[in-house]
């Protein structure tokens, strides 16, 4: 019996970067539900959204349009600097809501520029929101 050689190229399953590519056409957009990181501090731009109902926040890709997986509502974006409250702590929960209603995101003060820090309260924000209309970190409508 004999071993026959080609050097033809072997067909291989996509790599890495070429099913990137795929994902891309096909669209990865729309992301169902809660999707884990790969891993921490992975290469992919992972931004915190939550769900003010349930009280949970999970980490996805920023372009994702994430669902909340317990109630199937839209997981909101939260931007990177998130801490996510305990799920018992109501108020806290409470007050991210409200700021993040008015337009307030949650970034890293990267430029070391005065930016009023958010309140630390629930009874704070309402001051808070009517004190700061051009807060950088505020997005305008
Ligand atoms: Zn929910």
């Amino acid at each position: 019996m004999t071993i026959e050689r080609h050097y033809q190229p072997v067909p291989q399953p996509p790599n890495k970067h070429e099913r990137m590519e795929i994902r891309k056409k096909l669209g990865y957009r729309k992301v169902q539900g809660f999707t884990p990181p790969a891993r921490e501090g992975g290469p992919a731009y992972l931004t915190a959204h939550a769900c003010f109902d349930c009280r949970k926040s999970w980490k996805l890709s920023e372009e994702s349009e994430a669902t909340c997986p317990d109630c199937g509502e839209e997981a909101h974006y939260m931007g990177r600097s998130f801490k996510a409250p305990k799920k018992s702590d109501v108020k806290q929960w409470r007050k991210v809501e409200l700021l993040w209603l008015a337009g307030f995101r949650f970034h890293t003060n990267t430029r070391s520029r005065k930016i009023a820090p958010y309140p630390e309260h629930l009874r704070e924000v309402e001051k808070f929101i009517l004190d700061n209309p051009d807060h950088p970190f505020r997005e305008k409508r």
